[in-house]
């Protein structure tokens, strides 16, 4: 640890053997920050087992570990929870791909092979996702890592179930369900992602059974007619009243349908009479309930149309069958109009199959009673929406929720823990906590529900099933409940709001107080990233290139709450350029601190004998301390506030611009003894920087650490991972100082755009002339007249009013006017002729633009906006050329 820091900071040399290092000392441990500390919990939304890590891993992962490492160097007991989802569905889908490979089903497995199959997979595949979120960083607490298939977690599930179960709040039900045909299973509501699409509307005529005319039923999906039972209207309909109750003959299918009268039927809507499908319609199976109707089911699990179908279509394939029963209505002149219809669609979430509703037996939670206990803990304000808006999401979902079908016809998952009775006569059902091996009642033999639970129903008990629930652990006494949880707004239904629920239910509790949602990561044209699209970033390509600070860095610098964070995958370079540059600053300014301490440096405070008494600082000094305490507090309480964004960028404007621009150059003169106060300045640069090092950590954890172990007469075992978070200090605030070295900055700042602008070269030295209205000039610039002389390389600063006409001027905020004679600092001549060029050049585009908006013609033609943007363009020329014409007077160039 003694070699010298190496020139250019490599990140590929640092971050694996400190991330190696911080993990053997126990760091992410809760326990490392001693057994009084207060905890402070969050659990990691569980990434799926077969995952590979993506920028949005990378972001929602980044949050949290700011937030973590912020809290655990304030002293709590920080533990994030780290995890993997067994991920029913999409893990499934992942192994039956492979099998497809081989050209094989599960089916030709069979269930025990199959699941055997998807374990192995999962045993050699899984949790590389881990290993990649320490690559970028993540302090989790890795000896408490969860799968929500591990023998404990099944066990909170099967616990969960049967408590439900118990209390009548999970039930089985013959109802209506979003079935995918590929997959083969049903989905929930949230599962069954809607999404606009370009439809037909169809207006089908039947005919009445007496031959007397026909009504017109309008229908998305013709197919399913083949499945009609009645046609409904509202009874107080007056165009269908006296129809009630007579007969239809149902085309294509030739069967009776009577025409019933429901409540439910939307005069407004298409004819006002509508057909009823009890087996493929939500609505229509709860009007088919009221009237005693039956379910006719017209298609198989894979779509097809069943044999409860007319011969002609059985087997045919949905589409196919729409298109057929289309022709026949055409055929037989029923088809009264087909209208263009945008309409809202179910899509599979996982392989995006067009959801068919289907009648099934499900089972199901019943959510009513859950939801009002997590709506009144928002409502009473314990819950608190980061941003507050989500919180609107959360309660309208609350207020209309629908009962949640957790069983899923898959392999891979929790299986329902409800044994039916074989025997016929007995058929009894039994849910248990424990295997079931015979009937209880008859002692028949039994056999066990055939579907797994949604995924959803583990990840949902996570906050206390992953610290040992439902036995009472030590973990669970101490690390429920939490208090925040980071994650991205898409899964607020499936699964924040859910863990609220369970908390309550079963801890009597809720698992976290905050919930900070945060946006997505889209690329340029503001597109979410995604394979498909191909234009995603890979978190661990920025990370062998730039390191995981730099990826860090920009992912939060670049997110403010709530919004969108826009990075630019065509552009590593950019994307991820602020976060590397910072990092070499960074270790630019960190290795000449460091070269120039030579040994541990004076205290600044508290009762040693060479502690920097007050009046030995400077006022340079005493401003970097004062800006260095105000960093403190605007940084603190911007990570309080989840501003993750705004801490950032003022650590950033306080290393960058205040510690590496203008102090370390202010105080190089007494580092290299040129005058006295070597040892102040060395004690001062010190404390801020490790201050700054500190603020930082959380953000950039690696490149922070390596330097802050650096500093002399730190302990071998010390880390910045649990140093204490710098406070605000009352005896650092300094508004004069702030002022005065304020006032210093303008003046220097002044003289080199002066330079700038006039081209002066940068060795050559200047005069410079600062006056007041009245002659009050302040002190501060008489006493820092050296700084000023040496930063804006001055030769002669003299205070009083200029005697020259020659040269540039400014004015300062405070009225004090800054004079710099360039007479004999630059060629006047031949400033006088580029310049002279310049206005003449602008002269020109000036002529030509006021040409172009004369032109009727283009005024005429041309869009509003650009006419617009043609007369600004030409406004900013004037303006230029008036600049110039300006300078060229100050210069004399006109020979005045
Ligand atoms: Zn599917
Ligand atoms: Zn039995």
């Amino acid at each position: 640890m003694t070699e010298p820091l190496a020139p250019q900071y490599d990140p590929s040399q640092i971050e694996a053997p400190l991330y190696t290092w911080w993990q053997e000392r126990g760091f992410f441990r809760p326990e490392a920050m001693g057994p009084d500390a207060e905890p402070y919990v969050i659990v990691m939304p569980p990434p799926n087992v077969t995952a590979e890590l993506h920028v949005g891993h990378g972001l929602n992962n980044t949050v949290q570990d700011v937030l973590i490492r912020f809290e655990r160097m304030r002293g709590r007991a920080a533990l994030w929870i780290p995890g993997t989802d067994h991920a029913g569905i999409a893990t499934q889908n992942v192994v039956e791909r492979l099998l497809a490979k081989e050209g094989q089903t599960r089916f030709d497995l069979g269930r025990e092979a199959f699941v055997e199959r998807v374990w192995e997979y999962v045993n050699r595949t899984g949790a590389r996702i881990l290993e990649q979120l320490k690559a970028i960083g993540c302090s989790a607490d890795w000896t408490r890592t969860y799968f929500t298939l591990d023998p404990d977690l099944s066990r909170a599930v099967r616990e969960v179930f049967v408590r439900l179960y118990e209390e009548g709040l999970v039930y089985r039900g013959h109802y209506i369900i979003n079935w995918c045909p590929r997959c083969l299973t049903a989905l929930s509501n949230e599962e069954a992602e809607k999404e606009e699409t370009d439809g037909s509307l169809w207006h089908l005529r039947y005919p009445l059974a007496d031959g007397s005319g026909h009504l017109t039923i309008a229908t998305t999906r013709p197919e399913t007619m083949l499945g009609d039972v009645a046609v409904a209207v509202h009874p107080q309909d007056e165009r269908y009243r006296r129809l009630i109750g007579r007969e239809l003959r149902l085309p294509v299918v030739d069967r009776l349908i009577p025409i019933i009268g429901d409540e439910a039927v939307d005069p407004q809507f298409g004819s006002g009479a509508v057909k009823v499908t009890p087996a493929h319609d939500p609505t229509d199976f709860e009007i088919g309930r009221r009237h005693g109707l039956p379910s006719i089911d017209v298609m198989t699990p894979e779509a097809r149309m069943s044999l409860a179908a007319p011969d002609r279509y059985q087997g045919l394939d949905r589409y196919d069958a729409r298109k057929r029963v289309v022709e026949e209505f055409e055929q037989l002149g029923l088809l009264e109009k087909v209208e263009r219809h945008r309409h809202a669609v179910g899509h599979c979430y996982r392989c995006d199959t067009v959801i068919e509703p289907r009648l099934s037996e499900q089972w199901f939670v019943k959510m009513e009673p859950l939801a009002g206990a997590a709506l009144a803990k928002y409502r009473d304000g314990t819950l608190q929406f980061i941003p507050e808006r989500r919180g609107d999401d959360y309660e309208r979902w609350l207020t209309g929720i629908r009962d949640w079908c957790i069983s899923r016809q898959l392999w891979w998952g929790h299986r329902i823990p409800v044994w039916y009775c074989e025997a016929e006569r007995c058929a009894r059902l039994t849910v248990s906590r424990t295997d079931v091996k015979a009937c209880p009642a008859c002692g028949g033999a039994v056999r066990q529900d055939d579907d797994v639970l949604d995924t959803w129903f583990s990840s949902w008990l996570v906050p206390f099933s992953s610290l040992g629930w439902p036995d009472r652990t030590p973990d669970l006494a101490t690390y429920y409940p939490g208090h925040t949880l980071v994650s991205a707004p898409e899964i607020l239904f499936f699964w924040v709001s859910r863990m609220i629920m369970s908390g309550l239910q079963f801890m009597g509790d809720v698992p976290y107080t905050r919930m900070y949602l945060h946006g997505t990561v889209r690329d340029a044209q503001h597109r979410k990233m995604s394979k498909s699209l191909g234009n995603g970033i890979d978190p661990l390509e920025v990370v062998e290139r730039y390191g995981a600070d730099a990826l860090r860095y920009s992912l939060v610098s670049g997110m403010t709450v709530g919004t969108d964070v826009i990075l630019d995958p065509n552009d590593l370079e950019t994307s991820f350029g602020p976060g590397r540059n910072f990092a070499n600053k960074l270790w630019n300014a960190g290795r000449f601190i460091l070269s120039n301490l030579g040994g541990p440096p004076r205290p600044l405070a508290g009762s040693a004998k060479n502690v920097v008494r007050r009046d030995d600082l400077t006022l340079a000094d005493r401003w970097i301390i004062a800006r260095c305490d105000s960093t403190v507090r605007e940084a603190t309480e911007a990570y309080e506030r989840f501003r993750l964004n705004e801490a950032a960028a003022a650590v950033y404007r306080f290393i960058w611009s205040d510690l590496a621009d203008w102090y370390i150059e202010q105080i190089k003169p007494r580092l290299y003894g040129d005058v006295p106060g070597g040892d102040v300045a060395r004690a001062v640069a010190a404390q801020t920087f490790d201050v700054a090092l500190r603020l930082l950590h959380p953000v950039m954890p690696f490149v922070t650490e390596t330097l802050w172990k650096r500093f002399p007469g730190r302990a071998e075992q010390a880390s910045i991972a649990i140093a204490p978070w710098p406070r605000p200090d009352s005896r650092a605030v300094d508004p004069d100082a702030l002022r005065d070295f304020g006032l210093v900055q303008e003046v220097i700042g002044a003289i080199r755009a002066i330079r700038a602008e006039y081209g002066v070269q940068p060795g050559q030295a200047v005069r410079a002339v600062v006056s007041q209205d009245g002659g009050r000039i302040p002190a501060a610039i008489q006493r820092e007249r050296a700084t000023i002389s040496r930063l804006a390389k001055v030769s002669e600063l003299r205070i009083g009013e200029p005697t020259e006409r020659v040269g540039g001027h400014a004015v300062l905020s405070d009225g004090t006017a800054v004079f710099v004679p360039l007479g004999d600092a630059i060629d006047v001549g031949r400033e006088c002729d580029r310049l002279g060029g310049e206005v003449e050049r602008l002269l020109k585009m000036v002529d030509a633009q006021e040409r172009k908006l004369g032109n009727e013609q283009f005024i005429s033609r041309a869009p509003a906006d650009v006419v617009e943007r043609e007369r600004q363009k030409l406004a900013t020329w004037r303006e230029q050329r008036e600049v110039l014409v300006r300078k060229r007077e100050l210069l004399g160039c006109n020979g005045e």
